[in-house]
């Protein structure tokens, strides 16, 4: 057939790249037009890459007949209608990785104030040296050591906390932190306790929970603050991490439920459930 003729046909384009991330500014190159343009990316950038950029530069574009298109695309030359001797362009680029100014208030026995400009893949253990005693805390949520800045949403100016081991520590209510996972909310009760009559949240981390269970009034709870017994759990949530469940749909046939959450969502019980299992993880699978 004159169709998978043609598709299996070579056709040579011209290719015009940029230097100095490319070592040349054209070369031509065959492939058979049923070649998907990544493919024929694939073929072209490694080996044509400057050995200066082969690891910084990420960003690359293809133009085709003043059209853009990506280096993944998958549609192919003869979709693209690329005839013999055609051009196309693979335009590299080199962005500088975004900073974002961060300010710390650390909570030494003198409070101090830090300002940083710094990259959003930094690690949140890398925000200051002496990190094993801190606790980075950004609006009632404890960053974890080993996510990126990016990982959650840290925009610029943004105002950290870090908690210093016991110190005192006025601008938050350290009851309210909520770590990475299921998070209880119960109250103290205790006269006694700096947080009495008010909510105290309570970290249950990662895992798979039956949170009819984890709110029962069976389940005793300490404060965190005083150690007493707390009441009942009145309200629960999800900080940070993955959130897979499953729901009973209207006609009684079960649901898959996926939510994913940079901070922090409070959770609904299904009405008259008797259990309801959520597994927790990790929101970005170490990447690092
Ligand atoms: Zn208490």
């Amino acid at each position: 057939m004159g169709c998978s003729e043609s598709l299996n046909s070579e056709v040579r384009l011209i290719v015009n790249l940029n230097t100095p991330i490319f070592k040349t500014n054209r070369i031509d190159h065959s492939a058979p037009a049923n070649t998907s343009l990544k493919d024929f990316c694939a073929q072209i950038i490694p080996s044509n890459i400057s050995a200066d950029y082969r690891d910084s530069c990420k960003n690359y574009k293809v133009v085709i007949k003043e059209k853009n298109y990506s280096i993944n695309e998958n549609l192919s030359l003869y979709d693209l209608t690329l005839k013999e001797n055609d051009e196309i362009t693979i335009k590299a680029s080199i962005t500088e990785q975004k900073k974002v100014e961060i300010t710390m208030k650390i909570f030494y026995p003198q409070p101090k104030e830090v300002t940083l400009n710094i990259r959003k893949d930094t690690l949140i253990r890398d925000l200051l040296e002496e990190h094993p005693q801190f606790r980075f805390i950004r609006s009632d949520i404890q960053l974890d050591f080993d996510e990126k800045i990016e990982n959650y949403d840290i925009g610029n100016k943004i105002k950290l906390i870090v908690l210093v081991g016991d110190n005192n520590c006025e601008d938050i209510q350290k009851w309210k932190i909520k770590k990475t996972g299921l998070i209880l909310e119960a109250t103290c009760m205790n006269k006694n306790c700096v947080a009495y009559k008010q909510r105290i949240c309570l970290s249950l981390g990662l895992g798979t929970f039956d949170i009819v269970n984890e709110m029962s009034g069976d389940n005793e709870r300490y404060c965190i603050c005083c150690k007493e017994v707390l009441g009942k759990a009145v309200k629960f949530g999800y900080c940070h991490c993955e959130i897979r469940g499953n729901e009973t749909g209207n006609n009684g046939s079960m649901l898959e439920m996926v939510e994913r959450t940079k901070d922090y969502i409070e959770g609904v019980l299904p009405l008259n459930a008797e259990n309801y299992l959520v597994t927790l993880t990790e929101l970005f699978k170490s990447n690092h």
